[in-house]
């Protein structure tokens, strides 16, 4: 009887072994892959100092009249890659490179 009751318990012992394993197990796979793509997570780049930034505080030179301005209300437009800032629609017009 005793032994039977001894069995019992080292079977649950070690079904929740297997049970603790098995999840552990499922957690690693889980974090495999979960954590694998990181090719669609939006990099945090914020390069210093070079204008790129979408802070309040930045200001850019119009590069028609020579006025700064914040970079989130000024005008914008892009020329091979680069962003150029303006004070007004008149000045996005004038700018050519
Ligand atoms: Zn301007």
């Amino acid at each position: 009887m005793f032994v039977f009751l001894a069995r019992v318990v080292v079977f649950i012992i070690v079904i929740s072994v297997i049970r603790s394993v098995v999840a552990y197990i499922q957690r690693l796979w889980h974090t495999a892959i979960y954590s694998k793509p990181d090719i669609h997570r939006p990099m945090p780049k914020r390069p210093q100092g070079d204008g790129g930034a979408s802070s309040a505080t930045v200001l850019q030179q119009d590069p028609v009249c020579g006025m700064y301005v914040a970079v989130d209300t000024s005008l914008k437009k892009i020329v091979s890659g680069k962003v150029y800032h303006f004070c007004s629609a008149d000045c996005r017009q004038r700018f050519t490179l």
